[in-house]
């Protein structure tokens, strides 16, 4: 039996209760075309602006303004060193060490990356093994990866499928794959949380079944950084990639997030590609023949990194400092446990929660199929000023994240959810 009540004077009360409440005060709420507040439920899909990104923008705008070339040593935040700023914030967000995290790039592009030095292919050990319904872009990206290495990727990728009639993996089957084809496999690479049903994945013992058959293991943390509480370091993980415009709020297309454990850091004989970035810092200006590179995941750096989008980066990580991810992960998981509650209190056939109900298994995302829907529900619940996405064919993904989103928003959602 749960405590709770389905009255928006409860959800209030949860509210009043929520040490992370004030924590909405930091962000731009999206408003309609009359002033009035929208319902935000999409952070996983681009996360809301704080309030100090337009400040930290501002600061470098001024100091380029002023200074010119001399802001790579002099501006307030030396862009030289710029991407030192962020390293320990973001470091924390996903449960790393600093030597093991760099921001740079994006997505896509740090996923090649760590593709060119994690996936090395050879005669008997050349398969890739990813979910069958894994984010697009990591599919195009692991086949062209296969393809480039001389792979048919028809038989190089291997797919991880539901079981028939269920929509999420089963970490038993996971584990079957693993034990029974590990030695074909040459590199693991899974996304958690997965971006669709919102089911997130026991990384570190994905990690030990992968390592006990010799492959190598990688994750797309895209929905899980500034979402779960990743121990990236711990799960012992070779490497993951990650964004920062979903959970971690720094804007349309900011720069990604990369993790190389530990125990590479110092291995020379990794091949990677390469730039100046990477380079020895005391050297790179020499611009002498012959790579130095810097120890850990910043050697995998290639160029000098674009400071307007690290400011909002730094901005936005700094309010996660303070609230603290542990603290945030208990929001999201109180916050959806109570959005579960609301769905089953409808009582409605046709809606069921295709995301795992084990908070465990989950984050701030929860997946809603509604049977027998089509896009003019979605259409109903958009004009009643929710902002949430619709995924084909008949599926409602709501994101409650823990920094912005309030218990009240989540009963309004459900009632308007119930009225459609
Ligand atoms: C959002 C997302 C991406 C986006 O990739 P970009 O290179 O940042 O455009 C990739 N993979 C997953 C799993 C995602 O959720």
């Amino acid at each position: 039996m749960s405590a709770h009540q389905n009255t928006k004077a409860y959800a209030q009360s949860l509210d009043s209760n929520d040490h992370l409440a004030m924590y909405r005060e930091l962000f731009h709420i999206p408003c309609d075309d009359k002033g009035n507040e929208l319902l935000y439920l999409c952070g996983n899909s681009l996360g809301l602006q704080p309030k100090t990104t337009r400040a930290a923008i501002d600061q470098e705008l001024r100091d380029w303004e002023k200074m010119g070339v001399e802001g790579h040593f002099h501006a307030k935040n030396p862009w030289m060193p710029y991407h030192e700023f962020l390293t320990k914030a973001m470091a924390d967000v996903v449960g790393a060490n600093p030597i093991e995290v760099v921001v740079m790039n994006t997505l896509s592009v740090n996923l090649h990356l760590m593709m060119v030095s994690f996936y090395r292919p050879t005669s008997d050990r050349y398969k890739i093994l990813i979910e069958s319904d894994a984010f697009p872009s990591d599919k195009y990206a692991v086949q062209s990866q296969a393809a480039f290495h001389g792979y048919d990727p028809a038989d190089a990728i291997i797919e991880l499928s539901p079981r028939t009639g269920e929509t999420c993996l089963r970490h038993e089957d996971i584990q079957k794959i693993i034990e029974d084809r590990g030695q074909e496999i040459a590199l693991i690479m899974i996304g958690n949380s997965n971006y669709y049903t919102g089911q997130a994945f026991d990384m570190k013992s994905i990690t030990a079944w992968g390592h006990a058959q010799g492959a190598v293991v990688g994750f797309d943390c895209a929905h899980g950084a500034g979402n779960l509480d990743l121990q990236l370091h711990d799960s012992g993980a070779d490497f993951a990639v990650w964004c920062s415009y979903k959970y971690i709020n720094s804007g349309p297309g900011s720069l990604g997030g990369v993790f190389v454990h530990e125990r590479h850091a110092y291995d020379q004989t990794i091949p990677k590609f390469t730039g100046w970035w990477g380079h020895n810092k005391s050297t790179r200006f020499k611009m002498r023949d012959g790579f130095e590179p810097i120890p850990g995941v910043e050697s995998w750096q290639l160029s000098n990194p674009p400071i307007l989008s690290m400011a909002a980066i730094y901005a936005s990580l700094k309010i996660f400092q303070e609230a603290g991810i542990s603290n945030l992960r208990k929001k999201s998981i109180a916050i959806t446990d109570y959005l579960i509650y609301l769905i089953d209190q409808l009582n409605n056939e046709a809606i069921h929660i295709i995301t795992p109900r084990n908070s465990s298994e989950r984050g701030s995302q929860i997946s809603i199929q509604v049977k027998d829907a089509n896009k003019s529900l979605f259409q109903k619940i958009t004009d009643k000023g929710i902002i949430a996405d619709w995924r084909e064919p008949d599926v409602i993904r709501v994101s409650l994240a823990p920094l912005y989103t309030r218990y009240e928003d989540v009963h309004r959602f459900v009632e308007i959810l119930g009225q459609v």
